[in-house]
């Protein structure tokens, strides 16, 4: 009969961000939104990430004590903050008289590839998490962690909980995916910036895969993949208290019809310059293979047709690898024959994506007038099928966001 009934019950996974059990009082309110849900008729399994800035302050703790922490013992370090979280959220939510229980990744299986600091979950077994929702308790699984093929601990990367939501989400045949924040839903755009942003009620996977992996912060981009690929829907609201957030589903035609969903921007890269390099086969091949060795990530590249037979070539990379790439740079320098290199951290990059580009033209013209009016001046510009991007001075990026923002009436509501 037990069976039966955990069968019958809908399973939500509510995912909790680290400002939602920042503290004490926050704990409660969120053990009392877990206790409604369960109240509600539905079977619950919690997600948590850890209280606050908990993960910084442990990178900076490692830090203290060594400059190159080995990555093993930063994953044993860093999946400490989540165990506390779902330890203490567990005992609030039993404090109430409700049967729950916590879980590590590890003890939930879910098993990763041995990648330290920036695993991808290759398998979720879940055994546990079902036994306990089978006795009808809640489950508190602590995110952005899981065990790898060597037995090892280790994390998903920052912001990895949305991604252990998801997985969970996945392997549990959930209802519904919940990521429970402190803003209400994702916005046209970052609302700190454009006072009129509006939030929207639905976006699809690869609309919002794009947004966050352009530098809208609600979601993990990894998460938003894992969705895609396996049809989990989301839905993004607030912690503390119960609000229609955004839907992030697969494309549908009844969605509410717009050209231009939303805009990002980011302000987290590096322009790198190499000078006068030799215009002529295999350069750019030397350049990106070096700095991919050396894991690397180059987001956009431009290269301007120079005189004399040489060329500048400009790429962007994460603020993170400035380091690891300047220490290339004379590499470079020497093999491709370059002049020199030079770097340009006062840049930022904003982004406007929607599914209606793919079949409207007009809409890069309309960005660049919009920017030439405001008298910002474009330095790398890089375009897919729903998406284009533009580089500029980072002291203008508040400006253009607004500006977009107002060309494409993104205040308004869409015509559904
Ligand atoms: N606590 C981890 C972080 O700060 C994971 C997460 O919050 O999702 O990145
Ligand atoms: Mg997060």
């Amino acid at each position: 009969y037990r069976r039966f009934h955990f069968i019958m019950k809908p399973l939500v996974v509510m995912k909790f961000g680290g400002s939602s059990v920042a503290d004490a009082e926050k704990i409660r309110k969120v053990a009392d939104r877990i206790i409604a849900k369960k109240e509600a008729g539905n079977n619950v399994v919690v997600v948590v990430s850890a209280m606050g800035d908990t993960t910084d302050h442990l990178i900076e703790m490692a830090k203290s004590v060594t400059e190159n922490p080995p990555d093993r013992e930063m994953d044993m370090l860093l999946s400490s903050g989540e165990v506390i979280s779902m330890a203490i959220l567990t005992m609030a939510i039993q404090e109430r008289g409700y049967d729950a229980i916590s879980l590590t990744g590890p003890q939930a299986e879910i098993i990763t590839d041995t990648s330290h600091r920036r695993a991808r979950i290759t398998d979720i077994k879940a055994t546990r998490v079902k036994e306990e929702i089978a006795k009808d308790r809640i489950v508190i699984v602590a995110g952005f962690q899981g065990i790898s093929s060597d037995h090892e601990v280790t994390t998903l990367g920052r912001g990895g909980s949305d991604t252990t939501a998801v997985a969970l989400a996945y392997a549990l045949k959930a209802n519904v995916c919940e990521i429970l924040t402190d803003v209400p839903g994702v916005f046209t755009a970052d609302p700190r910036i454009v006072p009129e942003a509006r939030k929207m009620n639905e976006i699809c996977y690869e609309e919002m895969l794009e947004l966050a992996s352009m530098g809208a912060k609600v979601l993990q981009s990894r998460s938003v993949e894992l969705a895609s690929k396996y049809g989990v829907v989301l839905k993004v609201g607030l912690s503390h208290e119960d609000s229609p957030g955004t839907i992030i589903k697969e494309e549908e035609v009844s969605m509410e019809q717009v050209l231009v969903r939303g805009i990002a921007h980011n302000t987290d890269e590096v322009k790198f310059t190499v000078h006068r390099v030799p215009d002529k086969p295999g350069v750019a091949a030397a350049i990106f293979t070096k700095l991919a060795e050396k894991g690397v990530n180059v987001d956009m590249i431009i290269q301007n047709i120079g005189q004399e037979g040489y060329a500048n070539l400009s790429f962007t990379v994460a603020t993170g690898d400035i380091a690891k790439t300047a220490a290339l740079a004379d590499m470079i320098k020497k093999e491709v024959g370059a002049e020199r290199v030079t770097s340009d951290e006062n840049i930022a990059k904003v982004s406007i994506v929607g599914i209606g580009m793919r079949s409207h033209t007009g809409v890069a013209e309309k960005v660049f007038r919009t920017l030439a009016e405001q008298e910002i001046n474009i330095e790398m510009i890089s375009t897919s099928e729903i998406k284009i991007s533009v580089v500029i001075n980072k002291d203008r990026a508040a400006d253009a966001v607004r500006a977009l923002h107002a060309a494409f009436e993104l205040d308004k509501a869409p015509a559904v």
